[in-house]
């Protein structure tokens, strides 16, 4: 078998018994985004002499007794995630040449379990969209079909996990970024609780749902890398004190007298024929090894579109202010400073990401922040309290992570439309709760996700839950 194509859990197996290193595991990886990345175009930055610098480390550092599951690991980041001394684009043709001064937390702490870090992937500009198309730079291609997208906003991490050019990936998840990919694509994708792990180093987007997190070729490996990733940080008062579960331990528990709730707003008529049944399938085999479930209800979901974009919006709108043409990236005239800032902004910035500055300027606006900020605000809570109540019942949800299989490059011009594609992940984002994407199987030979939400700082029943699925998928 091909070194790219194995799991961390496989790989970190085979490092630890001498049978391979990290240098050849890399190469592997490397060779591998030559071979195909053309085609796919998953990566905006490919940095090989520091990734194969970072694995001769690890290997050395192997041999003088360090051990860990990620140590010699090679992964992909999102373009979103500050790298020192390599640039961070975001996408976005306003940050093209920006190298960042230091690491984000989520990189400092994959540097320190040894990970190797292969470069940076593609994603819709600042993480806005669900397809990454919105990327300045490139069009990223679905491997499993190459005239598909691969769902975003973190679509080259989960296309670059899909096609094995690493081990794993980082991607961010606001409303529902790294789960709609790893759909579409057919990975898992973790999105940790709200203040799980550091945001520090995150180019903001919508600092109140914005959370880094793992995708991956199966849910163990997940787990092994949000056991690194997790945890609280100086850096980001968000992040929460919470114990971290060691989830080696708690996911490989039976799945006897486990509880899902099967909430019916997210079982209606437009979620496609195939991804039902294929729900429904999942359904039947969690039965088989035990799990119950219940019908429950979560009135409030039809309000969390129209509320995340409100809510998203405005925090983008006062997020992206910084981008000014001083600070940092793009700078466009040497006028007067008025000229500076609408020269770089408006050449700097894509159409979406100017789409949701205006919008949220709107929403936050004197004689309108009431009406639409306010508004959305009191209902997000509402939201949450619904769901935070659901899972006093039951351990987790159990839904479809989105309603269709990856759709054609282009299919989706209408900004409305896209917006759609998040029905079923902005519940979760808006909640601050963790969910999981699984792959469940395929309809028409493209992937489908079964999404799991848990309660807050219970990764490890969505964990556990997964990794008994896999299982017995095997
Ligand atoms: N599709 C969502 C949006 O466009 C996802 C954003 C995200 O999670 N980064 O806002």
């Amino acid at each position: 078998m091909k070194l790219n194509k194995l799991t961390i859990k496989e790989a970190s197996q085979k490092l630890a018994a001498n049978e391979i290193t990290s240098v050849e595991l890399t190469n592997a990886c490397l060779d591998r985004i030559k071979e195909i990345d053309g085609e796919i175009k998953a990566c905006l930055i490919v940095c090989e002499k520091e990734a194969l610098a970072e694995a001769k480390k690890a290997d050395e550092q192997r041999a003088n007794g360090k051990i860990g599951d990620l140590l010699g690991i090679p992964y992909l980041a999102k373009d979103n995630i500050l790298t020192k001394g390599i640039k961070t684009t975001a996408g976005s043709k306003i940050l093209e040449n920006y190298i960042a001064p230091y690491d984000a937390t989520v990189i400092k702490k994959l540097k320190q379990a040894g990970a190797v870090l292969l470069g940076k992937t593609n994603l819709d500009e600042f993480a806005h969209g669900a397809s990454t198309e919105n990327s300045a730079f490139s069009l990223t291609h679905n491997p499993l079909d190459l005239t598909r997208v691969p769902g975003g906003s973190s679509g080259g991490s989960a296309a670059a996990v899909a096609a094995d050019m690493c081990l794993f990936a980082l991607g961010t998840d606001t409303g529902g970024s790294i789960r709609h990919p790893a759909s579409f694509c057919g990975v898992t994708g973790l999105k940790p609780t709200y203040g799980r792990c550091s945001r520090f180093g995150l180019i903001a987007m919508t600092s109140s749902t914005d959370v880094p997190g793992p995708m991956t070729k199966s849910v163990e490996d997940a787990m092994m890398v949000l056991q690194v990733i997790a945890g609280v940080d100086k850096n980001d008062a968000t992040t929460a004190k919470e114990k971290i579960d060691n989830y080696q331990k708690l996911i490989k528990k039976d799945l006897n007298g486990i509880k899902i709730g099967l909430p019916k707003e997210y079982f209606i008529k437009g979620v496609d024929k195939g991804v039902k049944q294929l729900i429904e399938q999942a359904i039947e085999e969690f039965k088989k090894i035990g799990v119950k479930f219940v019908e429950i209800s979560l009135p409030y979901t039809k309000y969390s579109i129209p509320v995340y974009y409100i809510i998203t919006s405005s925090e983008i709108s006062s997020n992206l202010a910084r981008f000014d043409g001083i600070k940092y990236g793009l700078s466009i005239s040497k006028n007067d400073l008025m000229d500076v800032y609408l020269k770089s902004r408006s050449n700097g910035f894509g159409p979406e990401a100017k789409r949701r500055i205006m919008l949220g300027t709107y929403a936050l606006s004197a004689g309108y922040y009431d009406a639409y900020y306010l508004q959305a605000q009191k209902v997000r809570t509402k939201i949450k309290k619904e769901m935070d109540e659901a899972l006093e019942k039951v351990d987790c949800l159990l839904t479809p992570t989105v309603p269709h299989v990856a759709f054609k490059i282009n299919a989706k011009q209408d900004p409305l439309k896209m917006y759609l594609e998040d029905i079923f992940v902005t519940g979760a984002s808006l909640a601050g709760l963790p969910a999981i994407s699984i792959p469940c199987g395929f309809d028409h030979k493209l992937p489908v996700g079964l999404q799991l939400i848990g309660k807050r700082f219970d990764e490890a029943i969505l964990l556990r839950l997964g990794y008994n699925f896999q299982k017995i998928k095997k």
